[in-house]
């Protein structure tokens, strides 16, 4: 997670790859507050994103594929 400027956002990068994706935070404002009180969810957002990634780019370095993950 990091800062540019006021805004926020977190960043996930790929292990494989090394390609990164970064998402803002959208708060009204995004206060140190805040970003502790949700660090969980956002972590999970990342996994998400980060997840997606796995099985859409290198579903042969992962084992899974978009086609047998979601049964
Ligand atoms: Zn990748």
């Amino acid at each position: 997670m990091g800062k540019d400027g006021p805004k926020r956002y977190f960043e996930v990068r790929c292990p494989l790859c090394s390609e990164r994706y970064r998402q803002g935070i959208k708060t009204g404002k995004a206060s140190e507050e805040f970003v502790e009180e949700f660090e969980g969810d956002i972590r999970l957002v990342g996994s998400d994103i980060l997840l997606q990634h796995l099985i859409g780019e290198h579903p042969d370095r992962v084992g899974i594929s978009a086609d047998n993950a979601f049964q």
